[in-house]
């Protein structure tokens, strides 16, 4: 291409290569879920339909290659690259703002499939970041992190919307009953309920773990399938198959099953 004068500008571009051989994760959160949901009239305190989020994960780990495993729950996604990663030169702002916006396409391109019902009233928005963590113990405590925040919120939603639901109780009341309580108490008030919170779903109570299909043994989990509306489509699905689970991944046993997700 010819060179113009005006070519100098780009060295005013700052060069955002993150370090070498550390993992590293994209996070993306909805912006105002709290509100999106509620216009959307999202069942509460869990909506299936939200499974839209697990087809926006597979989205982005259809152009993210080196993508190992994504964990979502609530409007939330981590997605971990291996640290030897060099997919688009491991610059930062190309890598969280190609994540966010493949997310946020998809999500709005399978809508009307999820949510057949329900218009989509307003444009939904997510923000990301970029993270490194620099070994594989870190990494795990990362995902820890945000599995037990899950479980937190999980446990405090389902009290929460139970005693509104069931006891008939107004939202503020329901936050006062539930202040200050420990899990054990918000496992015995749901009891009484008549809700046994172990019964609860996997997806609520674990969150969903995304990782490649090839990774499968003996049939376990599902392969998340899309019913392509294009040749272009289905050939761009067809790019990378992710298995979707509902599992532990605090402890050691998904990791001794699946070593190859913490080896680059
Ligand atoms: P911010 O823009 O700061 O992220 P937010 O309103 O999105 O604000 P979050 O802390 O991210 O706040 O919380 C997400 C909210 O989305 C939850 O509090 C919940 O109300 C709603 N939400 C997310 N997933 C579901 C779901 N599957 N079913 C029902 N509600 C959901
Ligand atoms: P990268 O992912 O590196 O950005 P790219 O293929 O998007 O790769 P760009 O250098 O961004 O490459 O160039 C954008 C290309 O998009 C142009 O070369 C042109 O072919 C096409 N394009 C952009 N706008 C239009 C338009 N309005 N009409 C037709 N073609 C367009
Ligand atoms: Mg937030
Ligand atoms: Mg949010
Ligand atoms: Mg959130
Ligand atoms: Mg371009
Ligand atoms: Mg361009």
């Amino acid at each position: 291409m010819a060179k113009s004068r005006f070519e100098y500008v780009r060295d005013f571009e700052e060069s955002d290569a993150v370090m070498k051989q550390c993992f590293i994760v994209l996070r993306i959160d909805g912006s105002n879920f709290h509100r999106f949901s509620d216009k959307h009239g999202f069942v509460k305190p869990n909506d299936e339909r939200a499974l839209l989020a697990n087809r926006a994960a597979h989205g982005v780990m259809q152009i993210m290659p080196d993508c190992t495993i994504a964990y979502g729950q609530s409007d939330e996604y981590s997605f971990v690259l291996r640290p030897d990663t060099t997919v688009h030169g491991r610059r930062r702002q190309k890598l969280v703002s190609l994540a966010v916006s493949k997310f946020t396409a998809v999500y709005q391109f399978y809508w009307a499939h999820f949510f057949p019902e329900t218009a989509l009233l307003y444009p939904p928005a997510f923000d990301g970041r970029l993270v490194l963590y620099p070994s594989d113990k870190i990494l795990r405590d990362y995902l820890a992190w945000r599995q037990v925040d899950c479980h937190i919120n999980n446990l405090y939603n389902t009290t929460f919307h139970s005693l509104i639901q069931k006891q008939g109780l107004t939202a503020s009341e329901s936050e006062k009953r539930l202040s200050k309580t420990l899990s054990k108490e918000k496992n015995e008030i749901l009891f009484q309920l008549g809700i046994n919170y172990n019964d609860e779903k996997d997806i609520f109570k674990k969150g969903s773990v995304l990782i490649g299909a090839e990774n499968r043994k003996e049939n376990e989990g599902e392969i998340d399938l899309w019913e392509a509306q294009s040749s272009e489509e289905s050939k761009h699905l067809q790019k990378r198959q992710v298995l979707v689970l509902h599992v532990d991944i605090i402890k050691d046993p998904f990791w001794q099953r699946y070593p190859n997700l913490l080896l680059p």
